[in-house]
């Protein structure tokens, strides 16, 4: 696998990714995602959509808003309660995640569910040296709200205080009343979500992976009290499976499933799925069974009953919830890593492949005339009726070989080249990325030939 520092070169080169207002001298953490980067995402998303919503007979979308009322996020805990750990070298001065410390100094111990004092009394009889100077001294930790603030309206005062929302999942739980009501759903089902979060990190980094802003693809799936950890099963596997679909070799990927002392006190089953990153196995998804902690948290603080009373059997309960969470940057840069491949030909030369899966390429199809003269035209045309269909590239410049490179560099999954017999044939030759074996196909048949080659 390529290190991260390359894959950040390739990033930025390609147009996937660029630094964030690097016009005015960047913003720490902040990445913009190019024509490329773009694309990817939208595919990411879209497959996720195309798995977790539309090909399952359960569960339907929302689009809740970033800014809610404040007493949601105080129902939901969050803000008493969505904090890090934060402490602060005595020396230098710089500030850290003291759970974050721990696990770095050793990947066995897992200190989720540890208290402050466990965690300052592990730093202090473990040595734990400050990563940026070396001391080995820290301030005494505390809980360090992530929640960004800002005000609504005119006026600036404190009835007008509002928050950037830190999770997708909120807005799904006020809503699941709305939800069943106008669905008439019957339990089980989930509601998908996919959107922007904010959080203010206290150490951000390893490029896309740990950002202040990022988008999130959330399921909250509803189901009966008993039910609850088959449904957990379910949807851990359909989440690894939904990887291993996409191309992510399994041995880069492994369950963390949390120790019953390790989960959140709502939870009774966890798990992680954890992606080999550069920096080694890290948070890639979670998974959670939440009971029915945040309906019955809503359900109070608002005052509203969001009990589901069973039609068939007349039993009224609250849902308990099964929630899958992932990160699309995250994702983005386990796609990336896992398909960045540099091959050595039998010729000897090296070609650098990106080998996403077709659904995920950010172009399915480059169109190339050979001769930009005698060929563009047509080509053009060819390019205009693919592109009704799937998003595709046209390119006329440098030579065909040199062509190809290139879009094999991004993960273009097809080639399609009009030559000179097509004016005489009606035909072009279509390459496959990753085999370089070149097909005939009639121009009449193009468009169920490359739905067929780049289907998901
Ligand atoms: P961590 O412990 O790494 O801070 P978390 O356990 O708090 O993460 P969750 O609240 O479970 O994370 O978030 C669900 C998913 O959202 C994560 O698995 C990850 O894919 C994504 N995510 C969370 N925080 C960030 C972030 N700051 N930047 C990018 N993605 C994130």
């Amino acid at each position: 696998m390529v290190t991260l520092d390359q894959l950040v070169q390739y990033a930025k080169s390609t147009g996937f990714v660029f630094q964030g207002s690097e016009l005015y001298g960047g913003l720490a953490n902040t990445w913009d995602y190019g024509p490329l980067g773009s694309l990817l995402k939208k595919n990411i998303k879209e497959a996720w959509i195309q798995k977790f919503q539309r090909e399952t007979p359960y569960n339907v979308l929302l689009d809740s808003s970033i800014l809610m009322n404040s007493d949601v996020w105080k129902a939901s805990g969050h803000v008493g309660g969505f904090s890090d750990p934060l402490t602060e070298c005595k020396s230098c001065h710089q500030r850290f995640r003291a759970d974050q410390l721990i696990a770095d100094h050793d990947h066995d111990v897992n200190p989720d569910g540890w208290s402050n004092e466990t965690m300052a009394e592990y730093l202090l009889t473990h040595q734990v040296k400050c990563p940026s100077c070396g001391a080995l001294e820290w301030l005494p930790i505390r809980a360090f709200n992530m929640m960004f603030q800002t005000y609504q309206g005119v006026v600036l005062e404190q009835a007008n205080q509002i928050y950037l929302r830190p999770e997708t999942a909120q807005g799904i739980f006020i809503h699941f009343k709305n939800i069943q009501r106008t669905t008439r759903r019957k339990i089980p089902f989930g509601v998908c979500q996919v959107g922007k979060s904010f959080r203010n990190e206290i150490t951000p980094g390893n490029f896309i992976f740990r950002t202040r802003e990022f988008e999130q693809m959330e399921l909250e799936f509803f189901c009966k009290p008993g039910t609850e950890l088959e449904w957990f099963s379910t949807w851990k596997n359909a989440c690894m499976d939904w990887l291993t679909n996409l191309g992510i070799n399994r041995d880069l990927l492994a369950f963390d499933d949390h120790k019953p002392e390790a989960l959140s006190h709502y939870s009774n089953a966890t798990t992680d799925i954890k992606f080999k990153f550069p920096w080694g196995f890290d948070e890639l998804w979670g998974i959670a069974s939440r009971t029915d902690f945040d309906l019955n948290a809503h359900q109070t603080h608002s005052k509203n009953d969001l009990s589901y009373l069973d039609p068939e059997t007349n039993e009224k309960y609250l849902p308990y919830v099964i929630e899958p969470s992932v990160g699309v940057e995250r994702l983005f840069l386990a796609f990336l890593l896992s398909a960045l491949d540099e091959e050595t030909l039998e010729s000897g030369d090296t070609r650098q492949v990106l080998r996403l899966h077709p659904a995920l390429s950010p172009y399915k199809v480059a169109v190339l005339p050979l001769m930009k003269k005698a060929h563009a035209e047509q080509a053009q045309e060819i390019h205009q009726m693919i592109s009704k269909h799937v998003d595709a590239i046209y390119d006329e410049t440098q030579n065909i070989g040199k062509r190809y490179r290139r879009q094999d560099a991004i993960g273009t999954y097809l080639c399609v080249t009009v030559d000179h017999e097509t004016e005489h044939d009606q035909a072009v030759t279509v390459r496959n990325r990753d085999t370089m074996a070149q097909v005939r196909v009639k121009i009449d048949d193009l468009i169920p030939y490359i739905q067929k080659e780049t289907d998901y």
